[in-house]
């Protein structure tokens, strides 16, 4: 199996941002919003190269869609950013001064307002008091469509972090990484080691479900100690800072097996890898996001296995983990040049055991492109 080298990034972080200023202004004008107040999760990053931290002190954009962008900063926190001055200004607040009043001077008379989903409520209550009479609406609703498709150096990224991630799958298949004897825990640290090791700057989650753990698509890995002749699902991802400073994400599965599989194990990881590689296929620019989970449920359900998918086909993936677009019934968004998203059916046999394989696919005009390259064949290791 050849893993490769990731790919170069382009280091024009601050032209891609700006673009992203101006498409953003554009989807606000389209649907009437005044200001973006931008606090904790992704959409603030991707715009500015600044994660906001998860504490008690508020951190916000305040973006009208006519006028310049601030970014509001409690004052010891504001060494952290990397100020670009021709996308926003700098207003450092400082601890005797209400964070909420601040904000609310900046938005002015604006009051169609669209605010971070990840906002906390506290942050929120106090906005809606220092700023009556205002409509809320959630900021997913503007930037989430756009932060979705990804541009060429987001896709770089995306495949840098692929290719991180598949390094440590390989060594999985290959038996590198002792599974007998081991306990889950210990396996999934290992497995985080390697994360790191690989490239990635933060570890995210490092699934290993053992036995009969692996019918339980969220296991938390524990004592369990992995015996031979057993299923093990191993679903790992961390993220990777690129140009600008910003995490892009992996996320792979793959399932192996510490000796022969009984034979409905072989059947069911068969009609598993069809389904995985045709919704793969169907992952096609044009295409419902619903269609690749409906590919792949239905070779599932035609094999009698439909009642054990338990969850969706799969997930958006960028800065988050899981983010816009759901591969899931209902969701009628045709797929754009751009998207990136999971593609991760399983079949789950409560009790006994289950099986996941997932790859990160980024549409293309030229069809669906893998970041992950990994083997799918079910993989005997018997160490
Ligand atoms: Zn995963
Ligand atoms: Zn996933
Ligand atoms: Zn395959």
């Amino acid at each position: 199996m050849s893993i490769g080298s990731p790919p170069e990034v382009a280091l024009d972080a601050p032209l891609a941002r700006a673009a992203r200023f101006s498409r953003v202004r554009d989807r606000m004008r389209e649907l009437e919003v005044d200001a973006l107040l931008l606090s904790l999760g992704a959409d603030l990053p991707w715009l500015t190269g600044y994660e906001a931290m998860a504490l008690e002190r508020l951190t916000m954009l305040v973006l009208p869609a006519d006028d310049q962008a601030t970014l509001v900063v409690p004052v010891l926190e504001a060494p952290r950013v990397a100020h670009d001055r021709r996308l926003f200004e700098m207003r450092p607040w400082s601890e005797h001064e209400r964070a909420a009043e601040v904000v609310a001077a900046l938005v002015g008379k604006r009051r169609r307002l669209a605010v971070s989903d990840r906002c906390w409520a506290a942050h929120l209550l106090e906005l809606e008091r220092s700023i009556p009479g205002a409509h809320w609406r959630s900021a997913r609703e503007v930037v989430g469509p756009l932060r979705a498709v990804k541009d060429a150096q987001e896709v770089a990224a995306l495949r840098a972090a692929g290719a991180a991630a598949d390094a440590v799958a390989g060594a999985l298949l290959g038996g590198e990484i002792a599974l007998i004897g081991r306990s889950e825990a210990e396996v999934s640290a290992e497995i985080s080691g390697r994360l790191r090791d690989s490239g990635h700057d933060r570890v995210n989650f490092s699934i290993v479900g053992s036995g009969p753990n692996s019918a339980s698509p969220h296991h938390e890995p524990g004592r369990r100690r992995i015996g031979p002749g057993e299923v093990v699902v191993c679903d790992f991802g961390g993220s990777l800072r690129f140009a600008g400073g910003v995490g892009y994400c992996s996320d792979i599965t793959r399932t192996l097996v510490t000796g022969e599989p009984e034979a409905e194990f072989a059947e069911l990881y068969e009609v598993l890898h069809l389904a995985q590689g045709a919704a793969v296929a169907a992952a096609q620019v044009g295409t419902a996001c619903e269609q690749v989970d409906g590919v792949g449920r239905e070779l599932i359900t035609a094999a009698g296995y439909g009642p054990a998918f338990i969850h969706r086909i799969g997930h958006g993936i960028g800065i988050e983990e899981h983010e816009d677009p759901y591969m899931v019934a209902g969701n009628t968004t045709p797929i754009v040049a751009g998207h990136a998203f999971s593609v991760e059916p399983g079949i789950y046999l409560e009790g006994r055991f289950g099986a996941r394989i997932e790859d990160i696919v980024i549409a293309t005009e030229d069809g669906p492109l893998a970041c992950n390259r990994a083997d799918h064949d079910l993989a005997v290791v018997e160490a």
